[in-house]
């Protein structure tokens, strides 16, 4: 599906086609402390993300693979939108924070991804695929 999103103050607007039905939900400690909340959605494998309003700032942050990762986020409200590969790599993959799409609303996850830092309160998602990790 098409799908478009925005910042909370406008600022910084995004487009990107993704495959709804390979939506996930990470529980790792660093979706929880960027989120502020319990996880964070994205997946939908995306193509053709790109930026159509403003200019995001970024923070490089190694993943837990030891890859770099930019953060794209808001310089004005601080909305995290997506993590793409460092300037200069040829890796394209692009994480969207779904939950700034426009379409957010109609999204479900169909998997989860590390579990093991997943919040102790929080009930079981039906019908997602669990890992503990990345899958590998
Ligand atoms: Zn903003
Ligand atoms: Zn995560």
């Amino acid at each position: 599906m098409h799908t478009t999103g925005s910042c909370f103050c406008g600022a910084v607007e995004w487009e990107a086609e993704i495959d709804e039905n390979v939506l996930g939900v990470c529980h790792c400690r660093d979706c929880q402390v960027f989120s502020g909340s319990a996880f964070r959605m994205s997946g939908g494998n995306p193509q053709n993300f790109k930026f159509t309003k403003g200019t995001p700032k970024f923070f490089d942050k190694k993943a837990d693979s030891g890859k770099v990762r930019r953060m794209a986020f808001c310089g004005d409200c601080g909305t995290h939108l997506a993590s793409l590969p460092p300037e200069g790599e040829d890796d394209s993959f692009v994480s969207i924070r779904l939950a700034t799409s426009r379409d957010f609303a109609q999204m479900k996850p169909m998997a989860e991804i590390f579990c093991d830092s997943k919040a102790a309160w929080m009930p079981e998602l039906e019908g997602t695929i669990k890992f503990p990790k990345m899958p590998g």
